[in-house]
């Protein structure tokens, strides 16, 4: 459910409507409902609060401050995945005690900012890794807290491009090898390991990966147990999946109800990572049509966002559902090419889509555009990035300025010899 619903033919985001919003803040725009955040957010902690759980809000699907801060309001953490993402979630009023650190690639820096912060843990993917942060650590005498990131080579069914627990994948550490790895790292001074991780891939439309991938992980911790290893964190990622078209993926409560049951009895506490299944649905990407074009075999709805706005269409052939503003009942309908200004043939955002007529000057909605949508936009072509705004009620709040044209050169420079 959300909140971007019609009134009279119009669409609103809560109480306020799109259009009025778009002549505000002009197109193409970012929206998200305050309404809808804060349901998702408390809709998915509130199937856990049987037992002791953190939700760490996987800021890689959106980070913008004023989001960031609504979550942490609602008492979420942040799996972060770079120095940045630290540094946006401590401006954006994070505690250190909720942060987790996930990614193969975290260089010295971002170990040490992470160790300085005293983030709660690093999800450790590799033996290099693990040798890195002891180091680091050593070096500023301190002892790091980690999870091993293990990979239970289960198939997620969902895209290859965000699907990250299989053998093949650059993620985690196999299941047979984690006992050695284990060894290793209460074998270094300054490491303690604390828990173990686990993220097999995003848009996930049924429990039953999540499960298996569990059952693999807990049979793992009882052999590190075993071992006398202190496991108190088991940490089940993200990945629960959202209707974009006509997709059915469990609501948070069917995953509750099965991974409750598996985990109870630890004495654990269970960290999840999601990040899609809270943001998705909660904001759109709002776009004017410029032009409509008769091609030879196709016909083309030229509209002012582009693939640099959102990629998803370009990068997964991902779909998203795009609704006209103003509802348009008797309008002939058309199949068409939905697609941007950008000078590339893979710039769309829907192929052979049956729309109702659209024309020069009307709004469209693309929907379900809240994650990783305005986080992976770019400024290819030189064009600006969008503003993203948050309505609450019948407020609207700018929470990213569109940029300028001086923002598109910020920090270039012309060598003194071309002077
Ligand atoms: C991307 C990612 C997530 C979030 O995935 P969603 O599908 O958005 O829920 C969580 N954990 C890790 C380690 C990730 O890389």
């Amino acid at each position: 459910m959300h909140d971007f619903q019609y009134r009279h033919g119009d669409l609103y985001c809560e109480d306020v409507a799109i259009s009025r919003l778009a002549k505000e803040v002009g197109t193409p725009c970012y929206i998200y409902s305050h309404a809808t955040l804060t349901r998702h957010f408390r809709a998915f902690d509130g199937a856990f609060q049987g037992i002791p759980h953190l939700v760490a809000f996987a800021m890689k699907s959106n980070s913008n401050l004023g989001l960031l801060r609504l979550m942490a309001k609602e008492g979420s953490g942040a799996d972060i995945v770079s120095g940045g993402e630290l540094y946006r979630a401590l401006k954006a009023g994070v505690p250190p005690a909720k942060i987790v650190f996930a990614g193969v690639g975290k260089n010295r820096e971002e170990i040490r900012y992470a160790l300085e912060t005293d983030i709660l843990m690093f999800n450790v993917e590799s033996s290099a890794e693990l040798r890195a942060i002891d180091e680091v650590a050593a070096e500023m005498g301190r002892k790091a807290r980690v999870a091993l990131r293990i990979n239970p080579d289960i198939d997620p069914k969902t895209h290859p491009y965000i699907s990250t627990g299989l053998k093949k994948s650059k993620f985690g550490i196999s299941a047979e090898r984690a006992l050695d790895e284990y060894k290793l790292a209460s074998s270094l001074k300054h490491i303690e390991v604390v828990g173990v991780h686990k993220h097999i891939g995003s848009q996930l439309t049924d429990v039953t990966p999540f499960v298996d991938a569990l059952k693999k992980i807990l049979a793992l911790v009882e052999k590190l147990k075993e071992q006398s290893a202190n496991i108190r964190y088991i940490n089940i990622g993200g990945g629960l999946g959202i209707t974009y078209s006509d997709e059915a993926p469990p609501r948070p409560q069917q995953l509750a109800d099965a991974v409750s049951p598996l985990v109870r009895d630890l004495k654990c506490v269970l960290i999840m990572e999601p990040g899609r299944v809270i943001v998705g649905n909660a904001g759109i990407l709002v776009t004017r049509v410029l032009y409509t074009k008769e091609g030879e075999a196709k016909r083309f709805v030229i509209v002012d966002a582009a693939m640099n706005d959102l990629i998803r269409p370009s990068l997964y052939g991902a779909y998203h559902e795009i609704k006209p503003v103003r509802e348009t009942p008797h309008a002939k309908t058309h199949v068409v090419d939905v697609v941007g200004p950008v000078c590339e043939s893979g710039d769309f955002l829907a192929k052979d889509r049956t729309m109702p007529d659209a024309r020069a000057g009307d709004l469209l909605a693309v929907m379900s555009a809240g994650a990783y949508g305005f986080v992976m936009s770019s400024n290819y072509n030189s064009r600006p990035r969008v503003p993203e705004v948050m309505v609450k009620g019948g407020e609207i709040h700018v929470i990213r300025a569109r940029e300028t044209y001086d923002d598109l050169i910020r920090g270039e420079a012309i060598p003194d010899f071309l002077k």
